[in-house]
């Protein structure tokens, strides 16, 4: 049996009750390679679980870079990405590939589907990887996002909404307990972007913690509750929405 990484809650150390804190970033700062100036620089930061979180802001101020961090697709150059009191930092290459496939499901801009795999073969992949048949899940998952009809076709055959809801599909078919989207609905025509926001929004009202990356602030507003702003590799600003407002 493969090693799981668990993890758990943060525990509030003053009073030690169990606070519903998921993601931890404690004074992150990233250097490229080459690069001369830093793609963050301090940026510490808590995001709760089932929150619905935008981090906005323009190109090149360090959005992506953030989500990568979290994803535990990159390592910060000083300080300490926690996702449920795991620190990533102390994982090894095959614990953060562990740590991905058991808590994260990641949506990106360009779907990246295999083109020679059907729609629910693609949505079955991650499943496969862990070494169980989701068949029904996948099906039912189709049918939530209204995919379900074309889970035979290629992806050369679908529209890019389509695509995108595959590919959200995807990422949710080991029941992620984060789901990071970078510019989910930057390739896609305006009416299709709503649409894969409002599905966002659903996942949301359902329980699915949400951390999205978009240079959107109309979509953004519409159905996150919080927006983080990041400026030059710091955050500007960290607003929490009223419903009314959205
Ligand atoms: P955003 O997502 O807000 O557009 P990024 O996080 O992609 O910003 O990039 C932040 C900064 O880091 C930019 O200056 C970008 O050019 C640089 N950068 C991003 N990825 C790399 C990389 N792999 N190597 C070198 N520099 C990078």
């Amino acid at each position: 049996m493969e090693e799981r990484i668990v993890i758990g809650t943060f525990l509030d150390r003053r009073d030690e009750n169990r606070v519903s804190e998921l993601v931890r970033l404690t004074d992150v700062s990233k250097v490229y390679q080459g690069g001369i100036t830093g793609a963050l620089s301090g940026v510490s930061v808590t995001v709760e679980r089932g929150e619905f979180t935008a981090i906005m802001g323009p190109s090149g101020s360090g959005k992506s870079t953030m989500l990568n961090l979290v994803a535990g697709l990159d390592r910060p150059t000083s300080g300490t990405v926690e996702v449920g009191g795991t620190n990533l930092c102390k994982l090894g290459e095959t614990g953060l590939a562990r740590f991905r496939r058991d808590h994260i499901g990641f949506v990106f801009q360009f779907f990246y589907l295999l083109p020679n795999l059907t729609a629910l073969e693609n949505v079955l992949i991650p499943a496969q990887l862990k070494g169980y048949s989701a068949n029904g899940r996948a099906r039912e998952l189709m049918e939530r996002l209204g995919i379900v009809d074309v889970a035979n076709r290629y992806p050369a055959r679908l529209s890019g909404g389509q695509q995108q809801r595959v590919a959200i599909a995807r990422a949710l078919i080991n029941q992620p307990t984060l789901l990071l989207a970078d510019e989910p609905t930057g390739a896609l025509d305006t009416r299709s972007g709503e649409q894969v926001m409002e599905l966002l929004g659903e996942l949301h009202r359902d329980g699915q913690t949400i951390l999205l990356v978009t240079h959107d602030a109309k979509l953004a507003t519409r159905r996150a509750a919080r927006v983080i702003s990041v400026v030059d590799g710091k955050i500007a600003e960290d607003a929490r929405l009223e419903e009314a407002s959205r």
